[in-house]
């Protein structure tokens, strides 16, 4: 039986629950957190996560998509699914057959829901999600309008109330504080009619780990951190509150390893030329992987605990490595793109930024392709 791979990730289930836990340590009891396992987990495999958090403690998990529900159903997850951005027609009905929780963005939503709940004389929840400022998802309509929405819908239930911030990272703009406060008071004035939804939320990764404590409520939708990254500050600062490690190391394997000599060119375009004699690795990962086709020439991997700098382009199923500081290394070896080698690491975010991207897209990039292999 062949157990080895060319390119894997290893994704540590004892790191994810480690940092659901600092998540939950850190709102506080009162607070629920839910994981949002979206994009199969920013690629480190939903139904896994789901399994990790929800034996950590958690009672809901979030997705982007209907289909993402239905995947987590079908791997046996029982817990309560929020499909964040997926109301559409083709969808609506597998929502119900799912049991899945959407977000809906319009008055016109909640009024199909109460019509298809009410079709199958079933009563189903749902959160509402307000559009406070970012200008994306969610309902510009009055607290009024939602009400008369809401009393006119009763196969329909609201569960939660919700709003998603523009710019929770920039600590010199005011727009979490204007967004809060608009969120604030279509909140009160919901309250005033006699509406009292269950669950109130707001608060991603960045909210929470640099403590914008008004914006947790009772209920939390942290995703990055449960992978193990927050994000720097884009301006401003402030305290970061939590300690959360990446669960994800990638690997690949070396396909070769060969001396050339000085002036010989390396892969598409020839855009490296060897200035000296060299020892070159090939890496079994190229874009098709999802190393970004930006760090041609650019970055490097790590190869024998060393950095090893990648040269010439990246192509679509191997990467070219500068092997001179691991001349030890033979074909079959592993080489790393993200995780710690000795002294050595890297990690999504430091990767990312030499590719000119962020450590979000970097990670939901890892393709599926790419074997996640499990460990504790
Ligand atoms: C993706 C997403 C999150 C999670 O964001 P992180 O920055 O990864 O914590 C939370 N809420 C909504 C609506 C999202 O789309």
């Amino acid at each position: 039986m062949k157990t080895g791979h060319r390119c894997w990730v290893e994704v540590s289930r004892s790191r994810i629950v480690a940092n659901f836990r600092a998540l939950v340590e850190v709102v506080g009891k009162g607070v629920e957190v839910v994981p949002v396992v979206k994009a199969d987990a920013y690629r480190h495999g939903a139904v896994e996560v789901s399994r990790a958090a929800l034996n950590a403690g958690a009672r809901w998990v979030a997705v982007s998509s209907v289909d993402e529900g239905v995947a987590l159903r079908a791997g046996g997850i029982g817990a309560q699914i929020l499909v964040m951005a997926d109301f559409l027609p083709v969808s609506r009905q597998a929502l119900l057959d799912y049991r899945l929780t959407p977000v809906l963005h319009s008055l016109d939503d909640i009024r199909e829901l109460h019509r298809l709940a009410s079709a199958r004389n079933t009563l189903t929840g749902y959160h509402l999600k307000i559009d406070s400022g970012m200008g994306r998802l969610g309902t510009r309509a009055s607290a009024s309008e939602i009400a008369q929405a809401i009393g006119t819908s009763k196969s329909a239930r609201l569960e939660g109330l919700m709003t998603h911030f523009a710019s929770a990272a920039d600590y010199d703009s005011g727009q979490t504080e204007e967004q809060t406060a608009c969120f604030d008071a279509l909140r009160a004035e919901i309250a005033a009619l006699g509406i009292h939804p269950r669950y109130m939320h707001a608060a991603s990764t960045i909210a929470i780990a640099y403590g914008r404590r008004e914006t947790w409520y009772n209920m939390v939708r942290p995703g990055h951190a449960i992978y193990g990254y927050v994000s720097p500050l884009r301006s401003g600062a402030s305290d970061r509150l939590i300690d959360v490690r990446p669960a994800l190391a990638w690997k690949a394997a070396l396909i070769a390893v060969k001396d050339v000599p000085a002036g010989a060119k390396i892969g598409y375009g020839a855009i490296f030329v060897a200035p000296r004699a060299m020892r070159i690795g090939i890496v079994g990962a190229g874009y098709a992987d999802g190393v970004p086709h930006r760090l041609g020439n650019r970055g490097k991997l790590i190869a024998g605990g060393r950095p090893a700098p990648i040269l010439g382009a990246v192509s679509m199923d191997v990467t070219t490595v500068d092997l001179s500081q691991a001349m030890h290394l033979v074909p079959g070896d592993t080489v790393t793109i993200l995780g710690t080698e000795g002294d050595t690491s890297q990690d999504a975010q430091q990767l990312a930024k030499t590719a000119a991207t962020i450590s979000y897209s970097l990670l939901c990039g890892i393709s599926a392709r790419v074997t996640r292999v499990y460990v504790d």
